[in-house]
């Protein structure tokens, strides 16, 4: 935002966070007719730390709201399997075209983030960029009825809303605003330091696992290939941040001897990123005139690499609460949301736990399957379904 752009007084909704939460939300609304403000105070195509793996579950909504040409091309590779390394026991799961899904994708965050918001300005949702959420504004019976938001010269504008959408992450100003608390919190939390490399063969997707470290592969664009490398956040505290360089060759060694030697072969394009750990949690989602959506409402422990399909999930869960607009269809988006939420977030816990052997892992890992099929079953006659081609991606 600066001084110049002109806002409306009131929209339907107004959305705070423009990446796959909230330009996924904001996508939905405005097509089903809502008039939509989203405001970042990012900017348009800002990448953000976070890998970026994508479960079945994502891929069926991008081709549901008919993105995945879009990914496609911006040269998003498809990924065509899975592979899954205990230690030296190496199992290949194909990935079944199903559906119109020729395989899964793992698009950077500055090409899924970018192609959401302009498919949601497309539909019809105004978009502005370095504006901040700093208060809300409520009606006389308290009811949120709008936001106060800062431009990046310190100006104020007030702007009233039918809904305030908070789309705004992890540490969410909208939740804190609100004061909407976690009721369910995860008791493990692991670090994870990531980078991209050229020159590593595009063979799917691989994860690693030994006792106390894991690591894994991920296919994108430019020919780039992510590879993290994750450990208890206390090691990542006590002793990968002081040198994440080290850390990060180390943990991969630990993990994978021939991994370790792929990457050493490889170039790393671009600085190592370090993620500390975050407990995950679930908030309360909504309340009167406000509704959480993403990591503002529910976070994860990233190693299970199902962040952005929760936020996609519960972006069309949440934008059909909005549609019918009442508070009994909110309550029934936190309750759907629960229960497609609640096994992953359990079966995750005791992976990031990183108090396992094995044969362990590999019982929560069939578990963490069964809860994927299930929530993919679950969407599949959801509605939205527009008139799209199946592409080479879907
Ligand atoms: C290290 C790491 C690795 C991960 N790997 C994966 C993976 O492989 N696969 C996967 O599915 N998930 C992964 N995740 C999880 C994934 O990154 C998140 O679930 C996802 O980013 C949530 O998206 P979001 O839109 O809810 O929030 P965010 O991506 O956090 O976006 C929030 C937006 O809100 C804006 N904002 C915040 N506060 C304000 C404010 N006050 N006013 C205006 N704007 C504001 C920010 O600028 C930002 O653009 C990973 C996470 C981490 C940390």
């Amino acid at each position: 935002m600066d001084a110049h752009t002109p806002l409306r007084s009131r929209y339907d909704v107004i959305v705070v966070g423009a990446r796959c939460a909230g330009a996924a939300t904001a996508l939905l609304l405005a097509r089903d007719g809502l008039r939509v403000l989203v405001v970042d105070r990012s900017r348009y195509g800002a990448d953000t730390l976070s890998t970026h793996a994508l479960m079945r579950g994502a891929v069926v909504q991008l081709h549901r709201w008919g993105v995945l040409d879009a990914l496609e091309a911006a040269g998003t590779p498809v990924v065509r399997a899975t592979s899954f390394h205990y230690a030296d026991e190496v199992i290949r799961i194909p990935i079944k075209a199903r559906g119109g899904i020729e395989g899964l994708c793992a698009p950077r965050r500055n090409v899924l983030d970018r192609v959401l918001v302009d498919e949601a300005r497309e539909a019809g949702a105004e978009v502005v960029y370095g504006a901040r959420l700093v208060n809300v504004v409520r009606s006389g019976d308290r009811r949120v009825d709008g936001v106060v938001i800062e431009d990046g010269q310190g100006h104020l504008k007030t702007v009233g809303a039918g809904i305030v959408v908070g789309a705004d992450g992890l540490r969410s100003t909208l939740a804190e605003l609100v004061g909407a608390e976690p009721y369910r919190t995860a008791r493990h939390a692991t670090g994870n330091v990531f980078g991209y490399f050229s020159g590593l063969a595009d063979d799917g997707y691989h994860w690693y696992y030994r006792p106390g470290v894991s690591a894994g592969v991920i296919p994108t664009n430019d020919g780039l290939t992510c590879v993290f490398a994750s450990m208890p956040d206390r090691r990542f505290r006590d002793e990968i941040r002081h040198d994440a360089g080290a850390g990060f060759d180390r943990v991969l060694s630990e993990c994978s001897a021939e991994l370790a030697r792929a990457v050493a072969g490889g170039q790393r394009e671009g600085n190592l990123r370090g993620f500390p750990g975050q407990a995950g949690f679930l908030r309360q989602p909504w309340g009167r005139g406000w509704a959480l959506v993403g990591d503002a409402a529910y976070f994860k422990d990233p190693l299970t690499a199902h962040g952005i399909t929760d936020a996609l999930r519960d972006a069309e869960l949440l934008a059909r609460a909005v549609v019918e607009g009442s508070e009994a269809g909110l309550a029934c988006y936190q309750e759907t949301r629960d229960a497609m939420a609640l096994g992953l977030f359990e079966v995750t816990d005791e992976i990031a736990s990183f108090e396992w052997d094995l044969p362990a892992v590999k019982e929560m890992h069939l578990r963490l399957s069964e809860e994927l099929k299930g929530e993919v079953a679950a969407m599949a006659d959801w509605r939205r379904a527009p008139e799209v081609p199946a592409s080479r991606i879907a």
